[in-house]
């Protein structure tokens, strides 16, 4: 057995079975949020008992506990993704946030306004759409989709001739959610940075970070914003990571506890990096999970992750395209591990409710890209995606149990 599969053990809830017909679980809705590991719960159950408070300023042994774990845990989020320094590492409660952080204090700095443009891809999740809409709204600024090919990935020739000396911000999936496409971000970046090196560049970061080593230096990108939950670790953490500079040159958005450095009626300081950004008491145990998970991704290793996970999702897509009538969305190649079909005559929901009386957990409906729907005139997909545990077996059942929920629903 390759080492990845004896991680399977470290996920207690897939030996549930499910349901009246207590089937075997086949998770694979991990694009939605992932199992959490055994050494996550470990983990939590040690803070809990043995090291909990609140942190900063505690004149208290605890409380100084807490804190410098905390504090650990910022490093370990700037060692996953590379980040020159632990300044940068913004704590947040998930991708979505860690978006509308961006695009609220870009409103209040005034950097953005009447005129400027602000491109995202079509297949962008709303979480990366609605919040640049927000900002249009209040600066006068312009979003505009940048379209997908034909074979529907990302158009570079269309990206290359929308860039202006206008575009204020460029907002991509790493990897999109709805459609699995893996985006050149590398190449995206550099054009926008050729264009006009004051173009900011924001990578959504919600579905690589646990599929694709990352170094935001390497990228040139501005900020990245991923979630917790996707990775292993618990929902209501995640991270932005935004370049020094820039973080130091915006204002805070929202006010209140450690983002202070003084506080008077007549004038309040704010605190330094990369505090000025985290008001009220932060997700403290969370944070410090999501650092437990991502060294446990270190020590699978990520690019053994990715082998595995690109095997299976070969596997997976091969196995749909030998199903009659299944369009899958987009190519076999330059995927994440995930894919979406559409199956013309059978409505997405139905599939997905025969597959979860089988066991298999599966996601469908528009996937938060409703724009991205509406641009292939439907409502939605059957989702299928993968994380580190999943295994042949899994992908096995899964085609069996689409097979047969096909067969019954024409
Ligand atoms: N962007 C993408 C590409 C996503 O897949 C998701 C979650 N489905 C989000 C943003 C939002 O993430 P969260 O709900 O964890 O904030």
């Amino acid at each position: 057995m390759s080492d990845i599969l004896r991680e399977r053990a470290q996920f207690t809830i897939l030996r549930e079975r499910i349901g009246k017909g207590q089937k075997p679980l086949v998770y694979l809705d991990n694009a939605a949020t992932t199992q959490k590991p055994l050494c996550v719960e470990e983990a939590a159950q040690r803070y809990y008992e043995q090291a909990n408070a609140n942190i900063h300023r505690g004149a208290h042994y605890l409380s100084r506990l807490a804190t410098e774990q905390h504090e650990a845990a910022r490093q370990t989020v700037a060692d996953f993704l590379h980040a020159e320094s632990a300044r940068e590492i913004i704590f947040t409660s998930g991708t979505t946030m860690g978006i509308n952080l961006v695009s609220q204090t870009l409103a209040l700095s005034g950097l953005v306004g009447q005129g400027d443009e602000i491109l995202v891809t079509t297949d962008a999740h709303h979480s990366n759409i609605v919040p640049w809409q927000m900002l249009c709204e209040r600066t006068g600024a312009r979003l505009r989709p940048i379209p997908l090919t034909a074979e529907l990935s990302f158009d570079f020739a269309s990206y290359e001739q929308m860039l202006t000396p206008r575009t204020r911000l460029v907002a991509v999936p790493y990897i999109s959610n709805a459609l699995g496409a893996l985006n050149p971000v590398a190449d995206i970046i550099a054009a926008a940075k050729r264009n006009n090196p004051q173009t900011l560049v924001l990578v959504d970061g919600a579905q690589s970070t646990a599929h694709l080593p990352v170094n935001v230096q390497e990228l040139g990108c501005d900020f990245y914003a991923f979630s917790g939950h996707k990775i292993y670790a618990p929902t209501g953490t995640g991270a932005l990571w935004g370049r020094a500079e820039l973080l130091e040159q915006l204002p805070p958005w929202l006010g209140g506890g450690e983002m202070i450095s003084e506080v008077s009626f007549e004038k309040t300081t704010y605190n330094t990096l990369p505090f000025k950004y985290e008001a009220g008491t932060p997700n403290i145990g969370g944070n410090i999970l999501l650092a437990e998970a991502l060294r446990y991704v270190q020590r699978v290793g990520l690019e053994a992750i990715d082998t595995h996970e690109m095997a299976l999702t070969r596997r997976l897509y091969d196995g749909l395209a030998a199903l009659d009538g299944v369009q899958i969305l987009g190519g076999r190649e330059n995927r994440g591990s995930l894919i979406s079909i559409h199956v013309p005559g059978v409505h997405h929901y139905d599939l997905g409710t025969l597959l979860d009386q089988m066991g298999i957990a599966v996601r469908t409906g528009h996937h938060c890209c409703q724009p991205f729907m509406a641009s292939l005139g439907i409502t939605g997909t059957t989702r299928y995606s993968i994380a580190l545990y999943n295994n042949e077996d899994d992908i096995d059942r899964a085609l069996r149990a689409t097979e047969r929920a096909l067969n019954m629903l024409r």
